[in-house]
């Protein structure tokens, strides 16, 4: 701590360089703001012209290496971070507060992300189909579209970033990345790990600084062509806006507020188990969180306190700590909004549980540290029930039949992820095709996603694009449809078709 603190610097064109302004902003540790990780450049438009400028350029060599030699460098980028994975979970616990089983998690997810991207260098094909004229051939293929501006949120400070970035390249595209400032520091180490394998400069350029400085003018950017954008729905419904006037093409992934039905046949213990790692992980920071629960009356009262015990005895601290079981909030904005959740839920009528404080122990005292936090007998009129708080808050709400849970359910402007606990399979599969999320799990809590299956949400969590699996492909490339003749005379389509076999 005694150490003099980093100033870490934007790379553009391959080089490292500080914003026009000169002006920097800090980085604090959640759990501790006496540690402070470092001061990141305050950028603004000029900074993100150089940075457009710079990946433009690189745009006219990159879309030309073959594909499958791009998926190599992203493979190379991979192992880089398996190789320095330790150092680049600790960075992220202490720059956002996740606990450090939970930062490895994340970087492992960039680890998959890459090796899978990288095959996909290999992959991307399009279809041969006959044309309706004799000598002629035709087929699809796959382009890149240019400079994509990518926007990330804080929560998954490695994962996002390479859920975005991997795709990108491998279809042949070149990014500015900006990414949250509560993280600048988990993507500078994955900008430097693109240093150190040899991406060609320009390629991948990175600028930090604050959504009104870095991300307006990256959105409002002529030869911006996309913006992939991971944020609240607030940030992403203006950044859509943005994107229409000129058409630009953009991939939001917003907010959640995801439930969890446990039926009066589930396996409690499972169910427990999953509701607790939904709900308080990543300190119910994450898009995906179990923020509703959604319990059958015969096993409410039960359920309630098996919770309610578990819960209380969660143990909060700093994520650096192997022995903590739930971190700090990222910061104090968002500790305020666990806070007032707690009264607005009081005032509202729903039942303290368990929480709802604010720790101040020794071991509190310098972090934004908030109690695992359990209302009861939430119903769907009140705002808890409703609103995305992003923090340790959880709902729980009694219901008495099948069809009332997954009601309650689809009863959310969002749609990301749901959950249900059963063994009754009839229930599964209705759960399956009625859940209306993008996401869905059976005796599994509602966070969980692996890299190489669509991810997105339906509603106003998403604008019907997936990061994740093969389908990222549609967010980052164009399709071309080309036609070869080879027939040496002018056919035409539609018209000289007749002209070659009668059909009656
Ligand atoms: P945020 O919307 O405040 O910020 C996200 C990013 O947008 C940041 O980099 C920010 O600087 C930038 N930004 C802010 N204003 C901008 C503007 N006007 N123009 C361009 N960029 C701007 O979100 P956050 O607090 O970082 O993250 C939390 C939110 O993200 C939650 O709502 C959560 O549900 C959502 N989230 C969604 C997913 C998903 O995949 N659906 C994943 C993670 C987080």
């Amino acid at each position: 701590m005694a150490k003099k603190a980093t100033v870490y610097k934007n790379f553009i064109n391959g080089q490292w360089v500080a914003c026009k302004s000169g002006k920097t902003f800090v980085n604090v540790n959640p759990a501790d703001t006496r540690d402070i990780i470092g001061h990141f450049q305050d950028s603004g438009p000029e900074d993100v012209n150089a940075a457009v400028k710079a990946a433009k350029e690189a745009y006219k060599k990159w879309r030309l290496v073959p594909a499958p030699k791009r998926g190599e460098l992203v493979m190379e980028l991979g192992l880089w971070l398996k190789k320095n994975k330790e150092r680049i979970a600790r960075d992220a616990t202490r720059e956002m507060g996740k606990i450090l089983k939970e930062t490895r998690g994340d970087v492992q997810e960039g680890i998959d992300c890459s090796l899978y991207w990288a095959g996909e260098g290999r992959r991307q094909f399009g279809e041969t189909t006959p044309s309706e004229l004799p000598n002629k051939w035709a087929m699809s293929v796959r382009q890149p579209i240019g400079v994509c501006g990518l926007i990330t949120p804080w929560n998954f400070p490695m994962a996002i970033p390479t859920w975005k970035m991997m795709p990108a390249l491998v279809c042949g595209n070149t990014v500015v990345i900006k990414p949250a400032s509560l993280t600048p520091l988990s993507v500078w180490n994955l900008v430097k790990g693109a240093e150190e394998v040899g991406f060609p400069s320009g390629v991948i350029n990175y600028v930090t600084g604050g959504g009104r400085g870095v991300g307006t003018p990256l959105c409002d950017h002529p030869d911006v062509s996309l913006i992939s954008f991971t944020g609240s729905t607030e940030v992403g419904r203006q950044i859509n806006l943005a994107c229409a006037k000129d058409f630009k093409r953009v991939g939001l992934e917003m907010g959640g507020k995801n439930a969890v039905i446990v039926m009066d046949d589930a396996d409690l213990d499972l169910a427990l188990e999953g509701v607790l790692w939904g709900a308080f992980g990543t300190t119910g920071q994450r898009c995906t969180a179990t923020s509703r629960c959604l319990v059958h009356r015969k096993v409410y009262d039960k359920f309630l306190a098996m919770l309610a015990k578990r819960a209380k005895a969660l143990k909060v601290g700093p994520g650096l700590d192997e022995s903590t079981e739930m971190g700090p909030a990222v910061d104090e904005g968002q500790l305020n909004t666990d806070l007032e959740y707690v009264q607005i839920a009081k005032k509202e009528g729903a039942k303290l549980v368990c929480g709802g404080k604010r720790l101040t122990g020794p071991k509190h005292k310098n972090g934004f540290f908030v109690e695992p936090t359990i209302f009861a007998d939430v119903t769907p009129k009140m705002r808890l029930f409703k609103e995305e708080v992003f923090g340790p808050v959880l709902a729980v709400v009694p219901f008495r039949t099948f069809e009332e849970a997954v009601a309650m359910q689809n009863d959310c402007l969002y749609g990301l992820s749901g959950a249900i606990y059963t063994r009754d399979v009839n229930n599964a599969f209705t759960a399956m095709r009625d859940i209306h999320t993008g996401l869905c799990y059976i005796n599994a809590p509602t966070i969980g996603a692996e890299n190489h299956l669509p991810f997105g949400g339906v509603k106003q969590t998403g604008n019907g694009h997936r990061e994740g699996g093969k389908e990222a492909l549609d967010l980052f490339s164009e399709w071309k449809a080309i036609y070869v003749d080879f027939s040496g005379h002018l056919q035409k389509a539609q018209i000289d078709t007749d002209k070659i076999v009668k059909v009656k």
